[in-house]
Formats: C-alpha cells, sequence, structure tokens
C-alpha cells in the first residue's frame, strides 16, 4: 500500500510539470494566427470607419450608405468566422472504439489476414463502406477505433475527426463535418469584405496619391490589404466551392477513397451538384448563406454512388447503418436496401437519406419504398 509522499518521484513531477509548460506554450502559439486575424480586421475596422468614411467621406449620404453595407458584411464575415473557429468537432461516437478483447486479438494476431478479419468483424454492424488501400477496415492505431467514412486522424488534434477536410491554422480548429459550412462561408464573406473595401477605398487612391488628401496612409495601406488578402481568398473560395459541388474534401482530392465494392472512385460519395451543395448547406434555402447549422446528416453516414452498394445484394440483409442526427432517434436500420441500390436512381436515395437524417422518415418507410 502506497502513503502519501512517500513514493513522491521528485524528477518525474518535475518533467510532467515541463511537459505541461510546453503543452501550454504550444496551445497558446496556436492561438497566434486567430489573434493576427483579429487584429487585422480591428485594425481595418478603424482604417474604414475612422479614417475614411468620418475623416475623408464628406457627403453624409454616402457615409451612411458605406458604413451600413460594411457592417452587415463585417457581422457575416465575424460570424461565421467565429463559428469556424469555436464549433466543436466531430469526434467519432464510442461505438466505433474496438474493444479491449478485440485489441488483444489484433495484438496477437500472427497475419495480416487474420488481422483484417477481426476488424472485419467488429465492423460489421458499422456503416463503413470504405477501407484502406489492402482492403481492410480502416482502423486508427493511436484512438484505437474503426474509422466511420471521411474520417480521419487528425495530427494536431490528436483525435480522429468526421469527414475531416485539413486542420486549419488560421482557425486553430479542424475543418470538418461541424464547421465546414462555416468555413466556407468565412472565406466567401471574407472575400466580400476585401472586394468591398477595395471597391470603396480606390476612388480615393488617386486623391491621396497626389497628395490633395493630407496624411491618410491607413486608407492607402486599407487599399493593398485588402487587395492582397483578396487575391489569396479567391483562389482558396473558388477551390473549396469546387470540392463542395463535386463532393469531395480536400484529403479526398489527394487521396482517393477506395470502397469496399467498387475500389477507390473520387467521385463516389458525389450525387450531383444539386444535391453536393445541400448535403453542406441543407434544404432550406433561406438558411444557406447564414452561419448555423444546417448540413444533412451526421457525419458517419453518407450517401454513395449506387454501384458502391451494389454487392450488398449479396449479404443477408443485416443492419449497415445506425444514424444518430441532433435530437432524433438512435436506431439501427438498413438505410439503403441492397436492391434498392441496385435499380434507384442516385436522387431517389439522396431524398430518402435526406427525409431520414431529417427525422420525417422512419426506416419502415425507407425499406417499404424498396
Ligand atoms: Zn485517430
Ligand atoms: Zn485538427
Amino acid at each position: 500500500m502506497s502513503v502519501p509522499g512517500v513514493n513522491y518521484d521528485y524528477h518525474r513531477t518535475l518533467d510532467m510539470e515541463r511537459n505541461d509548460r510546453c503543452t501550454c506554450c504550444v496551445r497558446t502559439m496556436k492561438w497566434f494566427p486567430v489573434l493576427f486575424i483579429v487584429a487585422v480586421i480591428g485594425w481595418s475596422y478603424y482604417a474604414f470607419v475612422v479614417q475614411l468614411s468620418f475623416f475623408t467621406v464628406s457627403s453624409v449620404a454616402q457615409r451612411i450608405i458605406f458604413l451600413l453595407f460594411y457592417h452587415i458584411v463585417l457581422v457575416m464575415f465575424l460570424w461565421s468566422y467565429y463559428q469556424t473557429v469555436f464549433t466543436e468537432i466531430g469526434r467519432v461516437p464510442s461505438r466505433f472504439r474496438v474493444p479491449r478483447a478485440d485489441l488483444d486479438r489484433l495484438v496477437q494476431a500472427t497475419s495480416e489476414e487474420e488481422q483484417k478479419q477481426i476488424l472485419e468483424a467488429f465492423a460489421k454492424e458499422l456503416p463503413v463502406v470504405t477501407r484502406t488501400l489492402n482492403a481492410s477496415v480502416r482502423f486508427c492505431e493511436k484512438c484505437r477505433l474503426i474509422k466511420p467514412d471521411r474520417a480521419h486522424h487528425c495530427s494536431v488534434c490528436g483525435v480522429c475527426v468526421l469527414k475531416l477536410d485539413h486542420h486549419c491554422p488560421w482557425v486553430n480548429n479542424c475543418i470538418n463535418f461541424t464547421n465546414y459550412k462555416y468555413f466556407i462561408l468565412f472565406l466567401g464573406y471574407a472575400l466580400l469584405y476585401c472586394l468591398y473595401i477595395a471597391f470603396t477605398t480606390v476612388a480615393y487612391m488617386e486623391l491621396i496619391w497626389t497628395g490633395k488628401i493630407d496624411g491618410r496612409f491607413h486608407i492607402l495601406f486599407l487599399f493593398f490589404v485588402s487587395v492582397m488578402f483578396a487575391i489569396s481568398l479567391v483562389s482558396l473560395f473558388g477551390y473549396h466551392c469546387y470540392l463542395v459541388l463535386l463532393n469531395r474534401t480536400t484529403l479526398e482530392s489527394f487521396r482517393t477513397p477506395i470502397f469496399r465494392y467498387g475500389g477507390p472512385d473520387k467521385n463516389g460519395f458525389s450525387l450531383g451538384k444539386a444535391s453536393n451543395f445541400q448535403e453542406v448547406f441543407g434544404d432550406d434555402r433561406r438558411l444557406w448563406f447564414v452561419p448555423v447549422h444546417t448540413s444533412l446528416g451526421d457525419g458517419m453516414l453518407f450517401p454513395t454512388q449506387s454501384h458502391h452498394l451494389v454487392s450488398l445484394a449479396n449479404e443477408a440483409a443485416s443492419p449497415v447503418a445506425s444514424v444518430a442526427t441532433g435530437n432524433h432517434q438512435v436506431c439501427n436500420a438498413t438505410v439503403v436496401n441492397a436492391s434498392d441500390a441496385i435499380t434507384s436512381p442516385i436522387p431517389q436515395i439522396q431524398a430518402d437519406f435526406k427525409e431520414y437524417v431529417n427525422g420525417s422518415k422512419t426506416t419502415a418507410s425507407i425499406e417499404s419504398h424498396e
């Protein structure tokens, strides 16, 4: 029995304290890019509102219009940025965690084939249709779990993240299933903010350049900074719009997902541009450009092109999915029946999926459709 204080390891405690301090330093440093962006926005506010609108613009009507549009764009920009930074990442639920007994069997397994079989047996009840290069169920050794489709391990966050796009230092967060819509809106509103500033300040460039307005370095600098940011944002925003329409994450554009049935397919999750857009932005068009959660699904189950489900027809009708969304119930369900996968057009699968995750369609009604 240990007595408090007797087994106190002085050196180990010092090491732990040092490690804690290091972790704390690293964690603080990760916020620097976010602070930099906040500082730039703060300075641009001063330059636009005080230096340009109040000190330079002489017409009251013009000043009101300038400030009104500026504040609308700024609010949307800051709101989507806040949501991107502070939305919790999508974590993998515990039912994907491989139990201790199976982990022991994995360690003791004598061949890769045996390991594959152990993982495959455990994943039988899970909604996973993607595999690794060697056709094994995707397993994270660090988190000791089966990775849901499109989930990946983020080495910065140290956990597996649902529908991981990439880890972004500028928001100090993973861009993933939970904040992907916010991230795209953040890029879009940031671009709009920069373009608005550039177009409103450009009229004063000549006056400043020719010295007709004194001491307006802030406005001059504001113009160049907004143009510079706009140029870099245009390509990033355009690239992510392209990815949304193809239903592809940044990771998937570099590493093609491999399906259990059908093999590697970059477009495996694509269901047409309109459906792909709705999967991220939801089906209520009034909320498309508002940074509130409207994405469809739960981040674990994604409708795929039907040929990736075809071979389900050869399997016994077993539950392939357990869906949990928001306040809706958790239940086991054969979301897309094998026969449906063969005969149904993709939009019908997508429609079933949307109704299902919105709770308006029950398991029974999905199955009866088939
Ligand atoms: Zn992991
Ligand atoms: Zn991360």
